[in-house]
């Protein structure tokens, strides 16, 4: 699990540098363009901690919490941006549920995991969906993988579900007027573009369903 989670962050992190371009035009679009900036330099961070060395816990998924929660904090410390403290709550949030999800298969785990997160984001953005934000990429994933593990689906094919209902999401994004967030003040001209944020989740998605069907770049 501690394997997963670590070959996960580190994919993300080579993606979002090579998005860090795409992302921060999108929010050049509807925001102030920091996006990709913001991304990229959190998750920088991150490697750096994980390259600092394997955590200490009672047992793997006490390893595996400590480090989400370490990954979460690096964030929210490294990050100006909105994004940051979402994003570093939903992990800690993530590693939270991992510990207290002991014993159970590791599908659980994620899809308990991606549970917790958004639960984490809509308390701290006072946000939910249809409002332009990361979470329309978030909660049908995790719907997504939800009804792909009553279907009886394994892990990869599993977290297959939870990205390519995050990707449909974000691109669900474009019609919709923004009510959270910087985009917000923009009112009827944030209709028509992309959720940096939202897009930016499908990316960490789409990372985590790679590294579960065994792809590391
Ligand atoms: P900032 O808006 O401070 O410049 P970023 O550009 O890094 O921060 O992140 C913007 C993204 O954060 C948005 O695209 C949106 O998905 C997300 N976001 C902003 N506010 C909220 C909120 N209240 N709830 C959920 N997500 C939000
Ligand atoms: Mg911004």
């Amino acid at each position: 699990m501690i394997e997963v989670i670590d070959a996960w962050l580190r994919l993300a992190a080579s993606r979002l540098h090579q998005q860090a371009p795409a992302l921060t035009a999108l929010d050049q679009a509807i925001g102030d363009g920091d996006h990709g900036t913001n991304m990229n330099r959190g998750f920088t961070a991150i490697v750096t901690f994980l390259d600092a060395g394997t955590p200490e816990g009672d047992g793997e998924r006490a390893k595996a919490a400590v480090l989400l929660r370490g990954a979460g904090r690096t964030l929210i410390s490294t990050v100006g941006g909105a994004a940051g403290p979402l994003y570093g709550t939903a992990l800690i949030r993530a590693g939270a549920a991992t510990a207290a999800a002991d014993g159970a298969p590791a599908s659980e785990v994620a899809l308990a995991a991606l549970e917790a997160a958004t639960g984490g984001i809509q308390g701290l953005g006072k946000s939910t969906t249809g409002e332009k934000t990361m979470l329309d990429a978030l909660v049908p994933a995790a719907r997504a993988g939800r009804e792909a593990q009553s279907a009886g689906s394994d892990w990869p094919v599993i977290a297959e579900a939870m990205a390519a209902a995050a990707e449909a999401g974000a691109a669900a994004t474009i019609p919709l007027l923004a009510t959270k967030g910087r985009a917000s003040y923009l009112g009827e001209r944030s209709i028509g573009h992309q959720d940096p944020g939202a897009t930016s989740a499908a990316l960490l998605l789409r990372a985590l369903a790679d590294v579960a069907a065994g792809q590391t770049t």
